[in-house]
């Protein structure tokens, strides 16, 4: 049976067919031009930069692309993950929250510069001080977001910080103010 071609698939051109099956298939980037021996692995390594697979970056591939593969590997690795708590849990043993590094370990250090960019543009369109960045409270908002992970809502729906996350803030404060 002939394994059907994943997504990865589409941003390359497929070169002469192997003469042999031990022969391995070559694409060409459609977006580069790059010519190399292709695998899934290797054909999403080089659209999303990662390094380790020996195929070098794609440096043409527009970031909707990578953006669509991101979004793939973090659903696999979901589902990674969800299958094997599962298990666990069918096994009886004790699912204890795991932390999420697989997925970090998965992504490059390009994906660290996205995450630069997408604060410092935060920062740079709203005039934000640079103090800020140092700033206690800041700082524990950003760890506290980490450390719970991507299922958090985010403070950043207005209607929460207007409403439900204020009335809570204010409560906190009536009630320090009435241990006086
Ligand atoms: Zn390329």
């Amino acid at each position: 049976m002939v394994k059907e071609k994943g997504p990865e698939h589409a941003h390359v051109v497929q070169q002469e067919e192997p003469k042999t099956p031990r022969e391995s298939t070559k694409v060409k980037c459609k977006y580069c031009e790059l010519v190399f021996i292709a695998t899934a692995t290797r054909i999403r390594a080089h659209l999303l930069g990662w390094t380790g697979s020996g195929v070098r970056a794609c440096d043409k591939v527009p970031p909707v692309v990578t953006h669509q593969f991101e979004e793939l590997e973090k659903e696999k690795e979901f589902k990674k993950q969800k299958v094997e708590q599962l298990d666990k849990l069918s096994s009886g043993e004790v699912v204890k929250p795991k932390k999420q590094s697989t997925l970090k370990a998965t992504f490059s250090k390009q994906d660290c510069s996205k995450v630069d960019q997408l604060w410092g543009r935060a920062f740079y369109a709203n005039g934000l001080s640079f103090r800020l960045a140092k700033d206690p409270h800041f700082k524990a908002d950003v760890a506290a977001i980490t450390n719970f992970g991507e299922s958090y809502p985010g403070p950043l729906a207005v209607d929460r910080l207007r409403t439900t996350i204020l009335e809570r803030e204010k409560q906190l404060c009536r009630d320090g103010l009435a241990s006086f």
